[in-house]
């Protein structure tokens, strides 16, 4: 009987799909029948859980692609085609990196990114770094929101090293989208977590740049065995996400409770009069900035 090797695809790059199968990492190539049954571009991704069959020492062949639980997908720069591209599969966790100063948090930006958490049911950590420049009570006004709203927030000093351990403990064992504007300390982050992966300062930042243009190579960095980190350019380049602006609301968690009570129904809790939402808004039971993002995303 054949043997059953099953792994997960860490690097796409080229037709090679290096497949970590426990402790070794094997270059495949695709059967080529799959090819036929499953769309371009599409075929295999970082995340993907495959089957596989070995071919040499350190080769194989992916035979099969086990259902996808979740997945990251874009739509690819106009005009090339109208269909998504997956970029990540099966994540579990989205990690999102702002910091308290140098950058300064861009609320609308979080907001962008937690709508598109929410629209595929990513559970999201919330990373603010730069702790050391962090001067006072107001410098946590816009995080502490998050937490109320419910969102999990840690507070960081990637020199230092503080705040790292819940962090650690957090992603292990899992599969985490690490994103965030640049120079809020990304790769500095990794680093303080895994001294081992080394990476250059800015290094997660520079991928990003050339990932505008050039095909996408995608990685996932494994720091620990069985925890993963996606190391993915496109993701902080290009609107992830088609959202139907009908379906926003639900996608900010405190907004929820007051959906269906607005007069109108369905109601875009833009201009309509008796509208529940903005009516929370004005009784300070959903931020304002919040909302403004909620505007500014309907279009
Ligand atoms: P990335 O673009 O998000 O990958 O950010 P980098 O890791 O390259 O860091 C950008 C700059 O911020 C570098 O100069 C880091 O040394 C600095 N930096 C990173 N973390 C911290 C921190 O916790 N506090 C301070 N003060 N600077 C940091
Ligand atoms: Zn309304």
């Amino acid at each position: 009987m054949k043997e059953l090797h099953e792994g997960i695809v860490v690097r796409v790059h080229g037709g090679h799909h290096y497949v970590q199968d426990g402790e070794r990492i094997v270059d495949c190539s695709l059967r080529g029948l799959m090819k036929k049954e499953r769309v371009a571009g599409d075929l295999v991704v970082i995340g993907d859980r495959v089957r596989w069959e070995p071919t040499g020492e350190e080769t194989g062949v992916i035979t099969l692609v086990l259902p996808r639980r979740l997945v990251l997908s874009r739509k690819p720069p106009a005009a090339r085609s109208p269909q998504e591209q997956v970029l990540v599969a099966n994540p579990d966790l989205a990690l999102l990196v702002f910091a308290f100063q140098k950058p300064v948090l861009s609320t609308f930006m979080l907001d962008r990114y937690l709508v598109a958490c929410e629209a595929v049911a990513l559970p999201v950590v919330l990373v603010i770094n730069k702790l050391d420049l962090a001067t006072g009570a107001e410098d946590y006004a816009a995080s502490s929101l998050y937490q109320r709203i419910g969102y999990q927030v840690c507070y960081t000093n990637a020199l230092t090293g503080e705040g790292l351990e819940p962090l650690r403990e957090r992603l292990r064992g899992k599969l985490s989208i690490l994103t965030g504007p640049s120079g809020v300390g990304k790769s500095s982050l990794l680093n303080a977590l895994w001294p081992q992966l080394a990476l250059r300062t800015g290094e997660i930042s520079e991928y990003h740049a050339e990932g505008v243009h050039t095909t996408v190579v995608s990685r996932l960095l494994q720091p620990e065995l069985g925890t993963y980190v996606a190391d993915t350019p496109g993701l902080r380049t290009y609107e992830l996400w088609d959202i139907d602006p009908e379906q926003l609301d639900a996608f900010f968690p405190e907004m929820r409770p007051y959906l269906g009570q607005c007069h109108f129904k369905p109601c875009t809790h833009t201009h309509e009069p008796r509208c529940a939402v903005k009516a929370a808004v004005e009784r300070g039971e959903i931020a304002p900035v919040r909302y403004e993002s909620y505007r500014k995303m309907f279009g």
